[in-house]
């Protein structure tokens, strides 16, 4: 056999196996989620106290009291420019899956007073949403110009310069989009292992232990989302935003 042809097999091999990996993670890690998260929202925290008087005390002990706790709707907690938004359930709830979420979102209320990572990377993200309004246009401008030179429709060097050019540029936009998507897991990453630190000051070990094992769950959903636009192309994934 030819070493080429060696190669090329080798290599269809090796992304036949890295498909089967990815595609088997990001349908396994959202139901993992969800199953974990109904789990410990059954666990009630051993202090008794709600998220609502856990937020206060972090709110007072680790930001000066500074954070603003405001409502939203049911499972829209979330962190955004100096606020924590939680719903009615969440605040009254004392279950450990509430003070593992508000804990995750206090992480990033830290990243966001502490660095500019966080408003680099929202910045980034709504370009990449600009972006991704021209991918699928671009690409299908790339490859009907490309066709069409190829069946010397359009003839001449400049429409073969410019199909590539224009593939070129929506790759670069999917480029983007994954490189978002890797940067986004080490963001999250990063707020989760605050929210540990924040739970470690109030909770019992194996209750920190359950937290973490729930926090690492959800973390596998940001590699989902990755290995979802890595793959989007195959049409083997379920669809997922580009740039969210
Ligand atoms: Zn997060």
């Amino acid at each position: 056999m030819e070493i080429i042809t060696f190669v090329i097999i080798a290599l269809v091999v090796v992304f036949a196996l890295m498909l089967c990996f990815c595609l088997a993670v990001a349908s396994f890690s959202f139901d993992n989620y969800y199953e974990k998260l109904k789990e410990i929202d059954q666990k009630r925290n051993s202090l008794g106290v709600s998220t609502l008087e856990y937020v206060t005390e972090l709110n007072k002990n680790h930001f000066d009291g500074k954070l603003q706790i405001a409502r939203c709707a049911e499972f829209y907690d979330n962190y955004s420019h100096g606020r924590v938004a939680l719903s009615d359930k969440t605040m009254a709830s004392n279950s450990l899956a509430s003070l593992a979420i508000v804990s995750h979102e206090l992480g990033h209320a830290k990243q966001d007073l502490t660095s500019d990572k966080l408003t680099k990377h929202w910045r980034l993200i709504k370009i990449g949403r600009i972006c991704g309004y021209f991918f699928m246009p671009i690409m299908l401008a790339g490859v009907i110009v490309s066709v069409l030179n190829l069946l010397s429709v359009l003839q001449g060097l400049v429409f073969l310069i410019l199909g590539i050019a224009l593939m070129a540029v929506a790759f670069l936009i999917f480029l983007f989009a994954c490189v978002l998507k890797h940067k986004e897991i080490k963001i999250e990453k990063e707020a989760s292992n605050f929210a540990i630190e924040y739970l470690n000051d109030f909770l019992m070990p194996p209750e920190v232990e359950v937290c973490k094992d729930f926090l690492k769950s959800a973390e596998l959903t940001y590699w989902a989302s990755l290995f979802r636009t890595m793959f989007s192309w195959t049409l083997l994934t379920r669809k997922c935003p580009m740039f969210r």
